[in-house]
Order: C-alpha cells, then sequence, then structure tokens
C-alpha cells in the first residue's frame, strides 16, 4: 500500500541526526528499500520513493502532488550538471528542508556533499532520467526540461 503524502511538520525524524525524514528517504519502516525493524535515516533515498515521486509527480518532501513551480534542492555540481537525485519538492517544503538541515554537517540525502553547499533552483518541468548500463553513477536523476533559476545558494 502506498504512504500517504504528511505535511512537513508530521514528517518523522532522524533518530541519529534529528532532523525530518523526507518522502523519497522512506519515511515508513517496511515499505521500500526498508525493512521492518530498520531504524528511519535522512542519510539516503529510498528507490522505491525516488520512483514513485517520479512517476506519480508527488513532492520529494511531503508526498503530495507537486505543482508549479518545481523546486530542487541540490549541490553545486547537480546544478552544473541539471542533474539531481533528491526528487522535486513543493517551493514551500524544499525552504523548510533546507532551514532544517542547515545545521547539519554532512552529507544527507544521497547527496554527495554537506548542506552548506546546498543550491535552492525551481523549475518548471523535469524528465526522470534513469542510469545507462555505463553511467558510474548508478542513481536515477531528475533533470529540469525547462529554465532552471536559483532561488538562493543556500549555503553559510
Ligand atoms: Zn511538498
Amino acid at each position: 500500500m502506498d504512504p500517504a503524502p504528511r505535511a512537513f511538520g508530521e514528517l518523522p525524524t532522524d533518530p541519529e541526526l534529528g532532523v525530518p525524514v523526507p518522502f523519497a528517504a522512506g519515511t515508513d519502516v517496511g515499505y521500500g528499500d526498508r525493512p521492518a525493524g530498520a531504524p528511519l535515516s535522512a542519510r539516503g533515498l529510498d528507490k522505491r520513493r525516488v520512483t514513485q515521486c517520479a512517476l506519480s509527480r508527488v513532492c520529494g518532501v511531503c508526498g503530495a502532488t507537486l505543482g508549479r513551480p518545481l523546486a530542487f534542492v541540490g549541490t553545486r555540481t547537480e546544478v552544473d550538471r541539471l542533474a539531481f537525485h533528491l526528487p522535486p519538492a513543493h517551493l514551500s517544503c524544499a525552504q523548510a528542508l533546507l532551514a532544517a538541515y542547515a545545521p547539519v554537517g554532512e552529507a544527507v540525502l544521497g547527496l554527495d556533499a554537506p548542506p552548506s553547499a546546498w543550491v535552492l533552483a525551481t523549475t518548471a518541468s523535469f524528465e526522470f532520467v534513469r542510469p545507462g548500463r555505463d553511467d558510474t553513477d548508478k542513481r536515477p536523476t531528475f533533470q529540469p526540461s525547462s529554465a532552471l533559476t536559483e532561488v538562493t545558494p543556500a549555503g553559510r
């Protein structure tokens, strides 16, 4: 059964990092990649949830249907490559996520850089691109297919 969307304030908390665990990281134990009994974690993304976000066009943070603009949270490298790993979110969800993660000085959400290097950018559409056989990065990416506008370099 697919999980229901949750408002940002109702997201579960990562017991180790103390930050909200977004929809795309898996908010229900026993669903997706996370076997029953495993702790919730904001460190990685849940592959099944990521795919669900892409195909159902739901927010990677709260899990509710997306409108426009689409907000991407990513690293400078992801912005430069126009390929994000974290699914798009509502702008308000993305802003709340960045605010919550600002004090965390570690790589989280499957990203390869700490939050100080995160950038928030908006666009109107995206393509979900699965990795090819020869790609070293085996994770699917979300690639903006409209103009990408940087809202803020979310650094310190
Ligand atoms: Zn949302």
